[in-house]
């Protein structure tokens, strides 16, 4: 890969102690781009780097999005976003990690929601505009700290009738975030949902479109009412009253889970039944843990007495918890949190499982070790990971970074 330089961060920004949100919008610039059919050269062209998408950067303050109240996204929900990042990997190189995963999940995200798909190139360049026009807001090299990029896709035709919409905007816009756990010192306390669903077979949960998102607000607020910090969400349709631990499980609201057993493998549910968001940082930990099973033996003793690492994606259930040293999410946010405490609330069947490992962070021995792993990687410190192109300069040239 080659290098150059980026500026550096914003002075008088504390960018560790930004939070989880939309930070310093007036500083923002974004990516606003139209089309009423489907994309073009003329919005973008790699070959000769042009077209309206380089001229297409605006304030985030002073040009808000202009919507009619027919909007389709607004009255029908056909949005689908992303959530990458970039970050310092030195004071003067910053890399965006693994947009193309990105780029393919929102391709077939799109080919739900029937919005036409910018091609890789021109979502490449979006975003590489995106970062570059944001430049002072990358954060400095530091724990967890990102520009969080956040590429979205939606129908903006006006209309009442039930179709798919006229015209179609590509936007990218950014924030700057912090450290996830500043301020935390212990692993997560999830509620076991057993009424609510986030997603069903033959749904949309493999996509993410915006009514996954609003779907679990009011199960996070109302299971922040008993003390706990987001939601596992189960197969409705593998639960019958009484046998909860039989119930295969999910994820979190914006989140997806891993157990390490006892008896050396790590698994995290299987996407198979379309009911799971195919997280990238699910993918690179898949990834890793087949790369490094070797270097893993010890932590894996450590954790459960078993030296033999394996990987897994499969059908879990609530009860193989039980069975479990560690347990944690992951996602481009957090990365890897530990989870501290598995239970069910009030009025509902009876679980719960603590997880020592979970109560400080960064949690147990292979939950540590992936985290170290996946950091290794993402700054490109790990030789096994160095030459599958995971790692994009957004400073170098768009015919480089877009490929
Ligand atoms: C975004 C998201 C994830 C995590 O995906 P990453 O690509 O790892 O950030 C997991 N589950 C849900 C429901 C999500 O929306």
């Amino acid at each position: 890969m080659s290098t150059s330089s980026v500026p550096s961060p914003l002075e008088q920004v504390d960018f560790s102690s930004l939070p989880w949100d939309l930070n310093l919008p007036s500083n923002n610039y974004y990516i606003l781009i139209k089309t009423t059919n489907v994309w073009t050269t003329e919005h973008y062209d790699l070959e000769t780097d042009s077209g309206s998408l380089l001229t297409s950067i605006y304030s985030y303050e002073k040009h808000p999005l202009d919507l009619h109240p027919a909007t389709t996204s607004l009255n029908y929900g056909t949005t689908v976003w992303e959530g990458l990042k970039c970050y310092r990997r030195s004071d003067d190189q910053a890399v965006v990690f693994r947009a193309d995963r990105n780029y393919e999940r929102m391709r077939k995200g799109a080919e739900e929601m029937c919005l036409p798909m910018p091609d890789k190139a021109m979502f490449m360049r979006a975003i590489q505009l995106a970062v570059q026009a944001n430049k002072t807001l990358i954060p400095p090299m530091g724990e967890g700290m990102k520009l969080y990029v956040r590429p979205m896709l939606l129908g903006t035709g006006q209309q009442l009738g039930l179709y798919p919409s006229p015209e179609i905007t590509f936007l990218v816009y950014v924030s700057p975030t912090g450290n996830y756990f500043k301020g935390t010192s212990a692993g997560l306390k999830l509620h076991v949902e057993t009424r609510r669903a986030r997603a069903a077979r033959g749904g949309l949960g493999a996509v993410k479109c915006s009514s996954n998102y609003a779907i679990t607000i009011k199960p996070l607020v109302d299971c922040k009412k008993q003390g706990f910090m987001d939601n596992l969400f189960l197969e409705m349709e593998t639960y019958k009253g009484g046998e909860l631990e039989q119930a295969k499980i999910q994820e979190l609201s914006a989140a997806n889970v891993f157990l390490v057993l006892k008896t050396g493998e790590i698994v995290t549910p299987s996407l198979d039944r379309g009911t799971i968001l195919p997280g990238v940082t699910r993918e690179t930990v898949l990834h890793l843990i087949t790369l490094h099973a070797q270097e893993l033996s010890c932590a894996m003793e450590e954790s459960t007495g078993q030296r033999y690492v394996t990987a897994s994606s499969r059908d879990v259930s609530l009860g193989e918890f039980k069975n479990a040293t560690e347990a944690f999410c992951t996602g481009t946010a957090a990365e890897l949190v530990p989870i501290a405490r598995l239970a069910t609330g009030d009025g509902e069947e009876g679980f719960e499982v603590v997880f020592p490992y979970g109560q400080t962070l960064p949690g147990g021995p292979i939950t540590t070790a992936l985290l170290k792993l996946l950091r290794q990687a993402m700054v490109g410190h790990c030789d096994k990971t160095t030459n599958l192109g995971w790692l994009r300069d957004p400073f170098t040239l768009p015919t480089t970074f877009c490929e």
